[in-house]
């Protein structure tokens, strides 16, 4: 019987899981997850997702052992790592599944070309796509920059709906292997900020069932409730399908059970087409390595950014006096997630009105989302910044006020999030420096003193965030 060693990354689960239907077949399995962040430059977990890590890895060792193994948790530099343990237990392939940030390829081809030199059999397998990367193509062989020609292309080469089962048991993984407390990782914070991520979020391969399953009851829905932001209109499986707790092919195949055309039904249709857009944000960054730090829209690396520390730490911590803002703000902080409508919402406030560099953002969500993702984060920014690929047009700015109206309209999701603001009605609570002083008053409102005055005029940040855009990229219309 030869021995494999299954190096977990982020596909923390045992369904569907190539790398490890690939190892069980050599017999023997050793599965590692080795910590290595200082390897692993833009990809190094952030805050929040180290949280998210802590307790998938969790739940992944509890899986692994109700069937028999368990979990070996290691340090890097991940190469001594996966040679120190080739050599305690004589295994002879070393198996993984796919990462696509750039520094991760990096990383990886180099372990790769080690090990194999060492005359290791190592294997890696896609468990993240429908398609990899490089697989979808336009008529010249080149890389799509548009999202809908791209969509189109992966539907016609099929969406795979096939995965792999769980396994029914697994070897027993012998006790002179060591292996890290969990806790050695350090992974949890020091200081007690976790408390409403505890109660909004069970991270693991469970915890990503029990979403999918409560989103598939209402996904007839999806396309009508997917922008209100008052409404769980939306699946939240993002942390899940970022730490692999869960692949696109498990959850096509979920839906087919329920909807045999589910292309042909409006809510699953357009649930399928964001998961799309999840492919196309892989596909971008493999295609296009340097946009971790640069435009896709090469003209805007002139663009003049604001240097303003001031406006950047109230956007941070919910005090620019927006209430939609400060309420989107809000929730990433307290639950390490934020709706997509709110995150293009706080996005193009940061990037247009306050000519804030998308580089600062983007980095703030690394730190405090708990489905920070490389590839969907640097996309996300640079679409709504104007700079990406299919940009929202950089002439097009979000009315934050507008936006709130539309899509939170009675206010439901603001007054969450700023209770200080609970007892204003109508305009008043969406543009507060607007209302009639009396009305703030009898709300217990003191602008400046209970909630702040705005930092920004929308009126005129908007002109100048048109005059600064048309400097590097001149009107197209
Ligand atoms: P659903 O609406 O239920 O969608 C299902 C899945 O499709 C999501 O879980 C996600 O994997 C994928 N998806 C949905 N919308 C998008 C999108 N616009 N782009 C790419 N994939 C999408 N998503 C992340 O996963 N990680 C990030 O770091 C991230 N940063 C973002 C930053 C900005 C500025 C913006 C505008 C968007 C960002 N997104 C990011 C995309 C999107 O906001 C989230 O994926 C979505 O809000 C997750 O909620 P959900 O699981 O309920 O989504």
């Amino acid at each position: 019987m030869t021995t494999a060693v299954l190096w977990f990354r982020r596909d923390l689960r045992l369904a569907d899981n190539p790398a490890l239907h690939a190892a069980l077949e050599t017999g023997r399995v050793i599965p590692v997850y080795i910590h290595a962040p200082e390897e692993e430059g833009h990809s190094a977990p952030g805050a929040a997702s180290r949280w998210w890590l802590h307790h998938s890895l969790a739940a992944l060792d509890k899986s692994l052992q109700a069937l028999g193994s368990r979990l070996v948790i290691r340090r890097g530099p991940a190469l001594a790592a996966l040679q120190t343990l080739v050599a305690e237990t004589g295994a002879t392939a070393v198996f993984w599944n796919r990462l696509y940030d750039p520094d991760l390829i990096r990383r990886d081809s180099a372990i790769k070309a080690a090990l194999r030199e060492a005359g290791l059999t190592v294997n890696s397998f896609n468990s993240r796509l429908w398609h990899e990367p490089w697989q979808i193509a336009n008529k010249t062989g080149d890389p799509y920059k548009v999202f809908t020609p791209f969509w189109k292309a992966c539907l016609a080469a099929g969406l795979d709906s096939t995965p792999l089962p769980p396994p029914q048991s697994l070897p027993q993984v012998t006790t002179t292997i060591n292996s890290l407390p969990l806790a050695d990782l350090q992974l949890l914070p020091k200081i007690d900020w976790d408390h409403s991520m505890r109660e909004a979020w069970t991270p693991g391969e469970t915890g990503a069932w029990q979403r999918l399953n409560a989103f598939c009851e209402h996904i007839d829905a999806y396309h009508n409730r997917r922008n209100r932001m008052d409404q769980a209109g939306t699946s939240k499986l993002s942390p899940h399908l970022v730490f692999g707790e869960i692949s696109p092919r498990q959850i096509y195949a979920h839906l087919l059970a329920s909807h045999p055309h589910p292309l042909d039904q409006r809510g699953s249709e357009h649930f399928l087409r964001e998961l799309g857009w999840r492919e196309f944000a892989y596909h971008l960054i493999w295609h296009f390595p340097q946009l971790t730090e640069q435009p896709l829209d090469q003209r805007f690396k002139h663009m003049a950014w604001r240097d303003a520390p001031e406006d950047l730490h109230a956007w941070q911590h919910g005090r620019t006096g927006i209430p939609i803002v400060d309420a989107a703000m809000r929730e990433l902080w307290a639950t390490g997630w934020m709706h997509n409508r709110a995150r293009m919402i706080v996005a193009s406030l940061l990037t247009k009105n306050l000519l804030l560099d998308w580089r600062a953002g983007a980095a703030w969500f690394w730190d405090t989302l708990v489905d920070a993702d490389l590839a969907n984060n640097i996309a996300g920014w640079q679409w709504t910044a104007g700079c990406g690929a299919d940009a929202a047009p950089y002439f097009r700015i979000f009315n934050p006020i507008l936006q709130a109206e539309k899509f939170d309209p009675k206010g439901v999701y603001i007054r969450h999030w700023l209770p200080e603001l609970a007892k204003l009605q109508g305009k008043a609570l969406y543009a507060p420096w607007e209302a009639d002083p009396a009305r703030l008053q009898a709300a217990g409102i003191l602008l400046g003193k209970d909630y702040p005055k705005p930092i920004v005029d929308l009126i005129t940040s908007r002109e100048r965030a048109l005059a600064a855009f048309s400097e590097v990229r001149p009107y197209e219309r």
